[in-house]
């Protein structure tokens, strides 16, 4: 049997990437040079692999005529053209829930991070400056407020995660849930009530920096601006202005603008707690992750329901 082209713009994890090669013709398509070579493959391309922040722009579906189905090794999918896959019929599908426990350890991490001054304390020690005297303190958790934007797996699962730590939980997104948290109806609201504001929505055109000098000023001088979603949630030059005039308090980011690149303004600040995108990059999420990839594709060529259809 022929093995379906497949367009890789991004590799599955090692664990499960020998197995998609064995069972697909690969094409390898991770750098420019790459992907124009994949694109003059004799045969017909009919499935293409990325990750979340993977981009598939009109201008790459057109050159792929044949094109079936997406698969995405992530669960955000902002940087597909849905509209146009929905046009065409290509189909596309993500990897929820498998990844949502250890994103929501990362985000809670980052309020334990900011909020107790964990990597100054590092540093403190690194630099050998404890003879000198003590670490300065940092902030309780407990009775303050940690405001969710967008309450949905990962959201959820940040809320159980703080309400253990002694937070009160508010939220605000589209539509409210029948969750024992507060709903504000506008991010305005919510970034006023809250202590730690926290970024757990898609991104894509309908969250485009929703988070800007406005709700940055509403959040306040005492509070902190937690990001796991995207970079573009975040009108980032707004973000670096309300740290450097103290408008916020400090920031625990492990998502960026236009990652991998950081402004140095923001590498540099030392009230920012900066994380490398690391949300699902454990061994294990990433391993199910790229399991379920593959079995939404053998589905798909089976002719057999997908797993997880966007
Ligand atoms: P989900 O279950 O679909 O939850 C998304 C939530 O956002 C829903 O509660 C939704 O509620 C809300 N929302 C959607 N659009 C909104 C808008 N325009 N304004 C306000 N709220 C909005 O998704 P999930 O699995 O929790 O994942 C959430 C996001 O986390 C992903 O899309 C991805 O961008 C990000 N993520 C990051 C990492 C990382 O490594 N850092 C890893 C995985 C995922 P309503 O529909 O009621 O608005």
């Amino acid at each position: 049997m022929v093995r379906p082209a497949t367009l890789v713009l991004a590799p599955l994890p090692p664990a499960i990437h020998p197995l998609l090669e064995q069972q697909f013709h690969c094409l390898d398509a991770t750098s420019p040079a790459s992907l124009a070579s994949a694109l003059s493959s004799p045969q017909p391309i009919r499935a293409l692999v990325g990750h979340g922040s993977t981009q598939v722009t009109p201008a790459l579906l057109d050159q792929l005529p044949h094109l079936e189905i997406i698969t995405l090794c992530g669960v955000g999918y902002d940087g597909i053209d849905l509209p146009a896959c929905r046009a065409r019929g290509i189909r596309l599908t993500n990897t929820p829930d498998v990844l949502t426990d250890d994103v929501a350890d990362i985000a809670t991490a980052l309020v334990l991070m900011t909020s107790r001054r964990l990597v100054e304390a590092n540093r403190f020690l690194h630099q050998n400056a404890w003879p000198n005297g003590p670490f300065p303190l940092a902030s309780a958790l407990r009775g303050n407020t940690a405001g969710i934007l967008g309450l949905g797996r990962i959201g959820k699962a940040i809320a159980t995660r703080l309400t253990a730590l002694g937070m009160t939980i508010a939220y605000h997104s589209r539509n409210p849930q029948p969750v024992p948290h507060t709903y504000h109806p506008t991010l305005l609201e919510l970034a006023t009530e809250s202590d730690f504001l926290i970024l757990a929505c898609p991104g894509g055109p309908a969250t485009h920096h929703l988070v800007d000098a406005q709700i940055l000023a509403a959040l306040g001088p005492t509070g902190t601006l937690i990001n796991i979603a995207r970079g573009s949630v975040v009108d980032e030059p707004a973000l670096i202005h309300a740290l450097e005039t103290n408008l916020i308090h400090n920031v625990g980011l492990d998502v960026f603008e236009n990652e991998p690149h950081l402004p140095p303004a923001l590498i540099d600040h030392p009230r920012a707690v900066l994380l490398p995108h690391v949300g699902s990059a454990t061994t294990e999420t990433r391993t199910a992750m790229g399991q379920l990839c593959l079995d939404n594709l053998n589905a798909h060529f089976a002719g057999q329901p997908l797993l997880t259809p966007v």
